[in-house]
Order: C-alpha cells, then sequence, then structure tokens
C-alpha cells in the first residue's frame, strides 16, 4: 500500500486541440484544485496558469519530454492523480512516449482521467479530499518474484 494525502498531487496534461477543453474542466473545478499542488507539461502549464490563475509546477513540454518526466514522478510516487485529456484524433510525434506515461499510470494505479467525464467524476470525488491507500500489488508482486 502507499498513501496519498489528504492534499493530492495532480498533474494535467492536454494536447493541442484538447488544451481548451481541459483548461475549461480546470476553471468548472477550481475552487477544489486551488487546494492540491498541480503539475503539468509545459505549454498546457503556462495555459492553465494563464486563463485560470492557479499555480502549477511545470514540466518539460511533453513532446521534448515532458510525458517521460510525468512518468518518472508516478514511478518515484510524487504524483498521484492525471489528468490527461490525449487527442485521439491526431497522431502525435511522442506517440511512444504518450504510450509509456499511460502504461506506468496503469501499473502504479494511478489515478487516471483521459475525458472529462471520468475528470468530472474525480473532481466531485470526496476521496479527493481525503488520504487514501493505494494498492500496488503490481508493482510489489514483481519486485518479489524477482527479488530486486
Ligand atoms: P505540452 O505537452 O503541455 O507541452 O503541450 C503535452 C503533450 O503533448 O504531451
Amino acid at each position: 500500500m502507499s498513501t496519498m494525502n489528504e492534499q493530492k498531487k495532480i498533474a494535467l496534461v492536454a494536447h493541442d486541440q484538447r488544451k481548451k477543453d481541459l483548461i475549461n474542466w480546470v476553471n468548472r473545478h477550481k475552487e477544489k484544485l486551488k487546494h492540491h499542488q498541480l503539475f503539468a507539461t509545459g505549454t498546457t502549464g503556462v495555459q492553465i496558469e494563464k486563463e485560470t490563475g492557479l499555480k502549477v509546477i511545470k514540466y518539460k513540454s511533453g513532446p521534448i519530454g515532458g510525458d517521460q518526466q510525468l512518468g518518472a514522478a508516478i514511478v518515484e510516487e510524487r504524483l498521484d492523480v492525471l489528468v490527461f485529456f490525449w487527442d485521439p484524433l491526431t497522431s502525435q510525434a511522442h506517440d511512444p512516449d504518450i504510450k509509456a506515461l499511460l502504461r506506468v499510470a496503469t501499473l502504479w494505479n494511478t489515478v487516471l482521467a483521459c475525458n472529462e467525464a471520468t475528470a468530472d467524476f474525480v473532481a466531485e470525488s470526496e476521496m479527493l479530499r481525503k488520504p487514501y491507500k493505494k494498492d500496488l500489488h503490481l508493482v510489489w508482486n514483481y519486485t518479489r518474484d524477482r527479488k530486486i
């Protein structure tokens, strides 16, 4: 088990055609989100800060490695929630990085929302402001079996 605190570390990422949708989502849930620590890939972060006034800790832009930085943060248990509005209608140069981020987020049992409806459920959940013990049996079983 791994414990998430009351204050969550929330990463926000949107591909270019989805950035406006993510900004709208952040604005809708601003009162709740302001109690948490927000992270984002570079361009998404700059736009969220400008359009919502919330403070965002920014990683590199996605196509130059920002998605990989977020993946590393997940593996090091420095992120609790990933809201990732990836674009299902446009191919991306950094598609391997996107797949890798979604893979580690799933493996590490990260709260993961890839569309507005799921992100609304996450934002409205009472669990968002309570501590939560996260099950990491996929990771721990893998580690135990290999004695690493
Ligand atoms: P960006 O990166 O926020 O720098 O646009 C997002 C992405 O393309 O993964």
